[in-house]
């Protein structure tokens, strides 16, 4: 089996060492970086299978880095996880918003991070040079925010485009109401949970036409998840 590379580019040596030495298995071939112009340096010699990277390096933020790897055409496909510390769980969302495929909170146990490596290197979705997110029909263009199932233009509202592509990125897992909220507004934003109910009521509806309604399912007591696939009917 071709064991898949992963860098990790972060400046606590402490942390390096720990994924160095749980992760690098028969799975996994390890390379690390401790600032952003030696993570530049290793990419220009070797394309990883997906990048573990800390939102607060020496040199530069993690965020200005994936906007940087997102301009070049032979990068901008390798999925990105993000390390962040409890105090900037706020920028999250925005870590999403300019590309990164899924995040983890410090303190993490290595299983929890091995996990959702596999998460997303399994995940499947087709990331284009063009910016596009694609599943099934339904295709997100990161550049201009819009979403087309088949042939056609959705018309969403910033808010539904948001919760949308969060789902996309985070399929088969429940969210509850208020961590979508987390996510879609901010973790200080003042939102009602109903209005959560409202958002989603109303993408639903602009997802109906195209038979996508039904992967968005509310799960009773708990919040909400996005089925990737579409076999998986709502109750
Ligand atoms: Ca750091």
């Amino acid at each position: 089996m071709k064991k898949l590379t992963l860098l990790i580019i972060e400046d606590e040596e402490a942390i390096r060492d720990m994924l160095r030495f749980s992760l690098s298995n028969s799975e996994f071939n390890l390379i690390d970086a401790e600032n952003t112009s030696k993570a530049m340096r290793i990419l220009s010699q070797h394309t990883p299978d997906l990048i573990i990277l800390d939102w607060m390096l020496p040199d530069m933020s993690g965020i200005d880095f994936i906007k940087q790897i997102k301009k070049q055409e032979i990068l901008n496909e390798i999925p990105i996880i993000m390390l962040t510390a409890k105090a900037e769980e706020d920028n999250k969302i925005m870590g999403l918003m300019v590309g990164a495929d899924d995040y983890i909170t410090k303190p993490f146990s290595p299983n929890e991070l091995s996990a959702r490596i596999r998460t997303v290197l399994r995940r499947g979705l087709i990331k284009s040079p063009s910016d596009e997110v694609r599943l099934d029909e339904l295709c997100i263009n990161t550049n201009k925010c819009s979403v087309s199932i088949r042939s056609s233009v959705l018309k969403l509202t910033p808010i539904e485009y948001r919760l949308l592509y969060f789902f996309v990125l985070h399929p088969d897992k429940i969210y509850s109401r208020d961590q979508l909220i987390n996510y879609i507004w901010g973790r200080n934003a003042y939102i009602d949970e109903r209005t959560i109910d409202v958002q989603i009521k109303r993408l639903r509806c602009k997802l109906e036409p195209h038979g996508y309604h039904e992967r968005i399912r509310t799960v009773r007591n708990a919040g909400y998840i996005f089925n990737r696939n579409d076999h998986v009917k709502a109750k």
